[in-house]
């Protein structure tokens, strides 16, 4: 196959335009063209006025080194590279040990379906329910108020990314091909074949309910062994005469001991409660930076407009997002970044707690993207030094933010909102204007600048109008802010060596979101499969009997 790079035609060209473009760009008559494959789909919004499709594009022609030869020059024409993933180990016919895969995040799931790929036949440790019983604690939430502790946004079969916009893009390298299988296994188990092309590929809650129920059945059908309602509460770990440590087994929720010295770590940022045991077992662990702030909402409509212009409602474009950064400049704020982060075109801001007496907010959407609001966060990074006290202390600082929500929200998990002009003006809130709340169960109209340590609102005061210079009406002031947004990665990393063990642990492999790896559901995904490999490596080293 060749790669044609840098196809460009307009947003509403016909089918066949993609053939006589590749046609044209090779200089070959139409019967040379046997196959045409779309790679890459993006498009080119820089000049509202005239927006573009941009394509990749892989065709297979008559007598290909010829062609390759003719346009050895052309820096948009090349051999297409091999993208197909390899898996990298096999395991022994009978192998007793079986390695242990500590949540059903989409970094747990990877691993495991890889793992159960390579014949090692996982058992996957969830604490919470499978996905459809876990859909409807969460919907108690959202619905009644209700938390389940065990069993809502962020734990449970799927993970923290189950109830959400289904966003799958990274900015990570990969040059095993690790991105593509996660795309490979995600349209196999019921996604949309068009994620493995276009360039900001979204699948959207509802299916990914389905999905993850698929990825079950066939990591069973491969040997893998899934307990629900399991959690690790704590770590077995013997030490060698030379100081060595290595997994011994892991307790369980309800008293069970399971044997287990390949341990994959897959928890997620949200497993406050393992972090601390994690710590106290002496599994080496560090502070790093993530960050706090608000959910904005605007109408999805005005959005459209500024991104795309007329072209705003076209089919092809669908709901408009953005990106949006501020450096700040104002006294004491130096080194401070504001940026806009998850941001979930036409979706919902969703109550995404896992503790009692705490309000977090986060974003989702449906496949359609059709709801009336866009939504993203806007967040300052926070470091360490804001926060010192030990490597926890990040968590005991989210929690502080969190119980000051749930408090300024007037309880029943409402949580606290204000207006864009209020929040600038430095006034309470006591009604909002036109752009309608999506948070459920409800919000509550107030002052949201107590809530966030003083630098950091005012940061997010002096992005806010940094950013309606980007996006027109971005700092509208009927806006919506609603409070707060702390999960957004890990506080700490369990840091881990180059082979993927615990840098103080064998057999304990951290990976993902929650050992700060990784920083959504693609990365996630990329991190499990990459530890699966190192898991199946050690495994076959004989790492296990030593
Ligand atoms: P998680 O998904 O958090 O999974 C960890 C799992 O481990 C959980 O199921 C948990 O129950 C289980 N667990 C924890 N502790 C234990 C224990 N002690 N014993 C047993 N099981 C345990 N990212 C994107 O890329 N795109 C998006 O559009 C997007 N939207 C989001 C919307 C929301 C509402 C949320 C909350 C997150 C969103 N994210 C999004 C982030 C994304 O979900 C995470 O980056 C990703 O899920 C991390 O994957 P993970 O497998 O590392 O951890």
């Amino acid at each position: 196959m060749l790669r044609l790079t840098e196809v460009k035609l307009p947003l509403d060209h016909p089918p066949e335009a993609l053939r006589e473009a590749a046609l044209e760009r090779l200089g070959l008559p139409p019967g040379d063209l046997l196959d045409l494959q779309v790679f890459r789909r993006g498009y080119d919004a820089r000049r509202r006025s005239a927006i573009h499709l941009v394509y990749t594009l892989d065709v297979a022609v008559r007598d290909e080194p010829a062609a390759l030869a003719r346009h050895a020059a052309h820096p948009h024409v090349s051999a297409a590279p091999d993208t197909a993933y390899r898996l990298v180990a096999r395991a022994p016919e009978g192998a007793a040990r079986r390695p242990v895969v500590i949540g059903a995040g989409p970094c747990g799931l990877l691993a495991a379906l890889v793992l159960a790929q390579m014949g090692f036949r996982p058992i996957i440790l969830e604490r919470g329910k499978v996905v459809r019983e876990r859909t409807k604690d969460t919907w108690g939430l959202w619905r009644r108020g209700e938390l389940d502790p065990e069993s809502n946004v962020q734990f449970g079969e799927g993970g923290a990314g189950t109830f959400s916009d289904g966003k799958l893009w990274s900015g990570i390298g990969d040059n095993a091909n690790r991105i593509r299988k996660v795309l490979e296994e995600f349209v196999a188990a019921g996604a949309p074949e068009e994620i493995l092309y276009v360039s900001k590929p979204h699948i959207g809650t509802f299916r990914l309910v389905t999905m993850v129920e698929h990825m079950r059945r066939t990591i069973e059908a491969l040997g893998g062994e899934y307990r629900f309602g399991t959690r690790v509460t704590d770590l077995e770990i013997a030490t060698a005469p030379d100081g060595t440590r290595r997994m011994r087994g892991l307790h369980l929720d309800g008293g069970g001991f399971l044997e287990a010295d390949h341990v994959v770590l897959a928890v997620g940022h949200s497993s406050r409660d393992t972090f601390a045991t994690l710590l106290e077992r002496g599994v080496h662990l560090d502070a790093k930076p993530f960050s706090v702030g608000f959910r904005i909402e605007h109408p999805q409509g005005m959005i459209d407009r500024c991104r795309f212009g007329d072209f705003a409602g076209n089919s092809t474009l669908g709901a408009a997002d953005y990106k949006l950064a501020h450096h700040c400049k104002g006294p004491g704020l130096a080194g401070r970044t504001v940026y806009s982060f998850c941001m979930c075109p036409g979706g919902t801001v969703v109550a995404a707690t896992s503790e009692p007496g705490r309000v977090v907010t986060n974003g989702m959407s449906q496949y359609s993207r059709a709801e009336r609001n866009a939504n993203a966060a806007i967040v300052v990074t926070v470091t360490p030094a804001d926060y010192p006290g030990g490597v926890l202390a990040g968590i005991d600082f989210q929690r502080r933010l969190e119980e000051g929500a749930f408090h300024a929200g007037g309880g029943g998990y409402r949580a606290p909102a204000q207006t864009v002009g209020d929040f600038l003006a430095g006034r309470p809130s006591a009604t909002l204007g036109e752009v309608v709340p999506s948070y459920k169960p409800g919000v509550t109209p107030t002052d949201l600048a107590p809530l966030l340590p003083d630098y950091a609102v005012a940061a997010i005061r002096e992005a806010l109008p940094a950013f309606d210079r980007q996006l027109r009406g971005y700092a509208r002031p009927d806006a919506v802010l609603t409070g707060v947004e702390t999960r957004t990665s890990s506080p700490i990393r369990v840091t881990r060596g180059g082979d993927g063990h615990s840098l103080n642990t064998r057999g304990l492999f951290p990976a993902g979101e929650g050992a700060g790896y990784a920083g959504g559901i693609l990365s996630a995904g990329v991190d499990g499969i990459k530890t699966a490999e190192a898991v199946a490596r050690s495994l076959l080293d004989g790492e296990a009997a030593r």
